[in-house]
Parts: structure tokens; C-alpha cells; sequence
């Protein structure tokens, strides 16, 4: 999300130590997997390589990582390597049942004391929802606690491994997204510790330009029409500045773009942008339309006219990542809000040039959370804390000093500096915009996560 960061730090954040020693004495065996429900694979010439695999979470015990009773799975097998340079997985909990979930992942999937969080974990637990993913990896960690280095440099995976995790597991479904795009040369040789200085990444050049399909949907409803015009013509200013973000050397990634118009009643204003319900008005049963006007090959961009429950939102992801390729789920898409973009012009009218700009900004930003990058730096600054930064070597932060005026949040001019630690607004994942300031900035290492969704190909 931009503009304000409602990823809320649930109550029930893990203390690790406790957790692995819990799991441990436990002595449960490792299990393989048990029942496939789904098993779909997208592949081919003209398009992303991804396969999925759902599974019934059954529960093998239960332990209590935060006062919370969690039932958790069995662990199953997690393969990173040159020709599947990415994992995503997607709890869900059954329809109308309430809890938390997470995944806890393994560097070794036979010794429970290898145990760790990954960045998403460490920043938040799902409620009804949640994604998580890990990245190939060449000498990284992606932001886990306790810091784990992840070394796939060969074309065998490491043992990975994951459980999971639920309140409520009766029902909850568990999803394994893959990507089966084999990597360029450059892309398997890449280092992020390469970086050796905070800003150096920007220069990056990689050798292959890549294809992201996109899906624009324009939403319309008794409320109101998001845009007066629905072609990729009406908002070209944004969706160039979109491409140009997205072609810089450090990215290029071409977007390859359809359009098509929705009526979806009770959607066209939101009042509730949590990924947790699936009511009309709220951002996850928008997201569940997918199920019949998304596209699975393609990120799905829903352009709605505005949203009520906080007012200047200006766009928000279904996840950090979203769920590749897997239409219906309450994750699945990013929504752009036409009229908290406005400065200049009134609602129902066309955009002004720097709103569109600003509106491109928001497209990229929300498509790089959706694709797996996270704000540079949190609002609230850089404390040290994985939570509030993102789990890359490459990208700048802006450091809690900077907060001159000490309102407790850093501003976009506040975080303008040059250095490691007191800049990031100009990249494109900070934590907020304004029309009339551009944040193209993206470096090779956030370039790197982009590529290796399984969306892109
Ligand atoms: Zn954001």
C-alpha cells in the first residue's frame, strides 16, 4: 500500500526461541505429502512457467508460539534452485473461518532446529490470509529471523522446507506456487553482496528484457465509474510511467497490457481494504472476482474509483507477494484509487498530466509489492528492525534520525538525502508519493525480485 501503511503488527508477533524449542521437544517425524487437490502447470513459449499445488493442511500437534494455540503440519519439501528461482505460498482459511496462520520455513527440512521466520512473518501474521515467498539465492538472506544465509548456486536445492501454521485448521488449504522459468546466466550469477556501496545497484544492466502481462480492470458500479474513458489511452501518461519504471536496466521487464471494463456492483467505492473478508465493499471480495474476470497469467490491476475507510490511499496490493497466477483468492490483484490521485481536478473528470504521473507511480509501486518487493523503509523509519525495512542489501533506508520535525513518521522530504541510511524517496517502493515528485529509483537487487516472479517470463 502507499500513502499509509496498514500492515498492521499484529499482537501475537513470534518470539523464535521459544517457538523452535517447542517444535523440537515435540519429536514429530517428517511427513511427506499428503493430498494434492490441485495441480495445475502454466507453461508455455508466449508466458509465465508457474506450477501449483494446493494441499489440506492437516495438523500433526500443536504448540503456542505467543500465548496462541496454533495447530501446524507436517514440514514439506521446498526446492529453490537455477530452474525454479521462486516459491510462494498462500494460506487460506476455509470460508467463514476466523484465526491466524503462517508459515515457518526450514533451511533443513529434517532438523527442526532450523526453523525461522520469513520477513512477512517477522512484520505480521495472516489473519484468514497470507503470503509468503522465498527468493533464489546466491549468499542472501531474504530478511528472516534469525538471519539465515539460503545458497542455491548449483542446480540442486538446498533441503528447504515449511509448515503450516493455523488457528483454525479445519478446511485451511495450503498453495505451493513455483516458478519453472530457468534463469539467464546473469541472473543465476548475480550477488546481491555485490553492492557495495548503498545506491550502486541502480546501474545494474541485465542482459534479457522480460515480459509481464497486465490486466487492467476498470471497476464500475451504481456508485460510480472509475474513469470517464476505459482504454489504456485515457490513462496513457500512467501506464507510460509505468513502463518507463519498469524498463530502467536495473528492471526491464515490457508490460504487455489488456483492458476490459467491469461492473462490479459494491465495488466501485471500498470501505474496507483489508484482505480478510469477502464482502462487497471490501478490498478481498474484490480480489475474489478474479475467479471470473482475472487473468491467471497476468497481474490483475482493478482501477476503482476511490476508497472510504482512510481517505488518500492511493493503491494497495493484495500481498507482499501476491499470489502468482492463482485467480479467486482474497489476495489476488492490486487495486489503484483514481480519485485520491486528484489535486487539480474533480471526481468523474479526466486526469491532469502530474495526476497520471502520480498514478504511474502508484501502478509501479503496487505492482512491486504484488511481485515481492516491500517498502525500502517504513513509515515509521528505520530502527533496525526487519519489520520496518525491506529485506534487501542493495536498497537505501531512511533512518528514525531523519525525523526532524519528530512527528514520528518519515516524511518523503525527510528521507531526500544521498547517503545509505538517510535517503530511499526517490525509490520507487517508498513509503509514500505526492503528485508532482517522481520515484523511479529502483535498484538491481529489487530488479532481481521483480524477474524472478513466476508472473514474469
Ligand atoms: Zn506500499
Amino acid at each position: 500500500m502507499r500513502k499509509y501503511q496498514i500492515l498492521i503488527l499484529f499482537s501475537i508477533l513470534l518470539f523464535l526461541t521459544d517457538c523452535v524449542k517447542t517444535k523440537a521437544e515435540s519429536g514429530v517425524p517428517d511427513n511427506i505429502l499428503t493430498l494434492l487437490l490441485v495441480n495445475s502447470i502454466l507453461n508455455s513459449n508466449s508466458g509465465p512457467c508457474a506450477t501449483v499445488e494446493s494441499i489440506q493442511a492437516s495438523s500433526i500437534g500443536s504448540w503456542s508460539p505467543n500465548g496462541n494455540v496454533f495447530q501446524y503440519s507436517s514440514i514439506y519439501p521446498v526446492t529453490l534452485n537455477q530452474g525454479s528461482p521462486m516459491v510462494q505460498v498462500i494460506l487460506e482459511n476455509s470460508d467463514h473461518a476466523l484465526g491466524g496462520l503462517f508459515p515457518f520455513w526450514y533451511l533443513d527440512r529434517n532438523q527442526y532446529n532450523t526453523g525461522f521466520l520469513n520477513k512477512d512473518t517477522a512484520t505480521y501474521i495472516g489473519y484468514n490470509t497470507h503470503t509468503s515467498m522465498l527468493p533464489y539465492a546466491k549468499d542472501t538472506s531474504y530478511a528472516t529471523d534469525p538471519a539465515v544465509t539460503i545458497v542455491n548456486t548449483g542446480e540442486f536445492s538446498q533441503p528447504l522446507g515449511v509448515d503450516f501454521n493455523f488457528e483454525n485448521p479445519s478446511g485451511a488449504k495450503a498453495t505451493f506456487i513455483n516458478s519453472c522459468r530457468k534463469l539467464d546466466i546473469d541472473e543465476s550469477n548475480f550477488q546481491t553482496s555485490e553492492a557495495f556501496s548503498f545506491m550502486s545497484g541502480l546501474n545494474h544492466f541485465w542482459s534479457s528484457e522480460k515480459t509481464l502481462d497486465v490486466n487492467l480492470i476498470f471497476v464500475n458500479g451504481s456508485l460510480g465509474q472509475a474513469y470517464p474513458i476505459q482504454t489504456e489511452q485515457a490513462i496513457d501518461v500512467a501506464m507510460n510511467r509505468w513502463r518507463e519504471n519498469f524498463s530502467k536496466s536495473s528492471v526491464r521487464i515490457n508490460l504487455n497490457v489488456s483492458v476490459i471494463s467491469a461492473e462490479l456492483d459494491g465495488y466501485d467505492m471500498l470501505f474496507d481494504l483489508s484482505t480478510e473478508n469477502g464482502y462487497p465493499g471490501s478490498l478481498g471480495g474484490l480480489f475474489q472476482t478474479t475467479s471470473f474476470i482475472g487473468k491467471p497469467n497476468a497481474l490483475n490491476v482493478f482501477i476503482v474509483k476511490s476508497e472510504l475507510q482512510y481517505g488518500g490511499v492511493l493503491g494497495v496490493s493484495g500481498g507482499i507477494p501476491g499470489p502468482a497466477t492463482l485467480l479467486g483468492t482474497k489476495q489476488s490483484g492490486i487495486a489503484v484509487f483514481v480519485d485520491a490521485h486528484r489535486l487539480f481536478t474533480n471526481s468523474g473528470d479526466l486526469l491532469a498530466f502530474d495526476e497520471q504521473m502520480l498514478l504511474g507511480e502508484t501502478l509501479s509501486h503496487e505492482a512491486g509489492h504484488f511481485l515481492g518487493l516491500w517498502h525500502v523503509t517504513e513509515a515509521i523509519g528505520d530502527n533496525g528492525s526487519i519489520a520496518n525495512k525491506d529485506p534487501l542489501r542493495d536498497t537505501p533506508t531512511c533512518h528514525i534520525s531523519n525525523d526532524f520535525n519528530f512527528n514520528g513518521v518519515m516524511d518523503l522530504n525527510e528521507c531526500l538525502g544521498g547517503g545509505g541510511s538517510d535517503s530511499g524517496g526517490k525509490n520507487m517502493m517508498f513509503w509514500s508519493g505526492a503528485v508532482g515528485f517522481t520515484q523511479g529509483d529502483i535498484t538491481a537487487e529489487q530488479g532481481w525480485i521483480l524477474r524472478l516472479n513466476p508472473l514474469v517470463y
